[in-house]
């Protein structure tokens, strides 16, 4: 065979997997950047799924969305949105066509691995005030000690008043810090495993050291910092029965890399796909052709139950709120709808590539990553989309020239994962799974391409406008 043949006939029968750099139009850098420098500042602005879907809905009113109300006419072009207990944000921007339809949806979450305060959280003991913490979601606990973190949240008063906490989003705020061991005292925690070197019950957060009243007295440092907050926030220890107090880390997000070409933040997952999927729909530039839906939902990371998680009926609340305004049963709307479950996905690191599989990894800025499923062992737990399903997402991001890739989680027995996509597809509504792939997933300060994140941006759009 000659060479040039041989070069044909690669061309058109293998697949040729390229970096996005290299794919890329360049007159999309310039998009590129200033889209990221949105994104930062959202995350900056939502470090809790209540700041973040607070942050949301500010966007939305800017952009003319206006709160859901049960029974509101909507007609084609209308943009309403509903926030669910200030934890869970549902926006549609309603299409020309029926709902009867159906919609395209983009479902992302916006709550990430954190620590909560326990219910009698404050406690005093070698006379420092701590304050008890309770792990939320998949975290590695031995990442969370020795950084600088920050407390967000509310404390719900008996009187149906809530009183907002934001230690940290000040920059002359104080930070607060979970300790760790010396290394000279380190030799019987270097034994143990990194699961089990820092236990759950020692995520206690140091908050002060100076005592207050007479030195016979006891427990005056805890009253010290019982004190402060008293005359800050009006609240006494009681009120922590029913707060919601999560200790993030404060971090801002931030450049990373000489060429500046990824973003270093805490919480890209998920909110990185989060503001792809809303700056897609705000960004819509005319009325789509169906109705297209954002879902921003909270406890992903805990396995989406509750009120305002995925599998909540909140969700088909809205939904059938919606389509009852225009005649249209909701099983009929959802038959016909299809959903990004808009998640990010765990990104190639050559620092540790014996739990990879290099032929179907997602790999940084090879542009967002499609998951026909996720799950554990043999598909556990996945919703598995159909090949039909595949081919459809295939053809739309090519006809809008988003960049794309498609992998899975990791080797096969590593480990694995969810998302939402399993809740959608279980409404009967076609779903696939897509989005950024996250270097360092879950740690306090995670990693992602600007391009992945751009083009999870264009995919979105894509959907929301797809022709069929
Ligand atoms: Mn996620
Ligand atoms: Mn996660």
């Amino acid at each position: 065979m000659e060479k040039s043949d041989f070069k044909a006939l690669k061309e058109q029968l293998l697949s040729r997997r390229r970096n996005g750099f290299d794919r890329l139009d360049g007159a999309e850098r310039d998009t590129l950047e200033s889209y990221c420098a949105g994104y930062k500042a959202f995350l900056d602005a939502g470090k809790t799924e209540r700041l973040c879907a607070a942050e949301a809905i500010r966007l939305a009113e800017q952009a003319g969305y206006r709160p859901y109300v049960r029974g509101m006419a909507v007609k084609a072009g209308d943009k309403v949105y509903l926030s669910n207990r200030g934890k869970s944000v549902l926006l549609a921007h309603i299409g020309e066509k029926s709902l009867a339809e159906g919609a395209r949806i983009a479902a992302a979450h916006i709550d990430s691995p954190r620590l909560d305060l326990k219910p009698n959280p404050l406690y005093e003991d070698g006379e420092l005030a701590y304050f008890k913490t309770h792990y939320y979601g998949g975290l590695r606990k031995y990442q969370w000690v020795t950084i600088p973190l920050e407390l967000h949240g509310v404390v719900a008063l008996r009187d149906g008043t809530t009183v907002q906490v934001n230690i940290g989003a000040d920059a002359a705020d104080p930070r607060l810090v979970i300790t760790d061991l010396l290394p000279h005292l380190g030799a019987e925690q270097n034994k143990k495993t990194l699961g089990e070197a820092i236990p759950g019950e020692t995520l206690n957060l140091l908050l002060g050291s100076e005592p207050i009243g007479d030195r016979e007295e006891s427990g005056r440092v805890k009253l010290a910092v019982m004190k402060l907050l008293n005359e800050k926030y009006g609240i006494t220890e009681d009120d922590f029965t029913s707060a919601e107090l999560e200790a993030v880390p404060a971090v801002k997000a931030t450049d990373i890399g000489l060429d500046r070409s990824m973003i270093g933040a805490y919480g890209h997952d998920d909110r990185v796909c989060a503001y792809a999927a809303l700056r897609a729909l705000l960004d819509l530039d005319k009325t789509p052709a169906r109705t297209a839906v954002c879902v921003l939902a909270d406890k992903e990371e805990i396995g989406s139950d509750g009120v305002t998680g995925m599998q909540s009926a909140a969700f088909d609340t809205f939904m059938e709120d919606l389509c009852e305004s225009q005649g249209v049963p909701l099983r009929v709307c959802f038959e016909k709808s299809f959903c990004l479950s808009a998640d990010v996905t765990a990104a190639y690191d050559p620092n540790f590539s014996d739990v990879y599989e290099k032929r179907n990894a997602a790999y940084l800025n090879y542009g967002i990553g499609l998951c026909k499923y996720t799950g554990a062992r043999g598909k556990s737990g996945a919703s598995d989309a159909d090949a039909e399903t595949v081919a459809y997402i295939r053809n739309v991001f090519d006809e809008a020239g988003v960049i794309w890739q498609i992998a899975e989680l990791g080797k096969v027995d590593a480990g694995g994962g969810g998302t939402v996509a399993v809740y959608m597809a279980n409404r009967n509504i076609t779903t696939l799974d897509a989005g950024v792939p996250v270097l360092s997933m879950h740690a306090p300060f995670e990693t992602v391409s600007k391009l992945d994140c751009y083009e999870t941006y264009k995919g979105m759009k894509a959907v929301f406008t797809a022709a069929d």
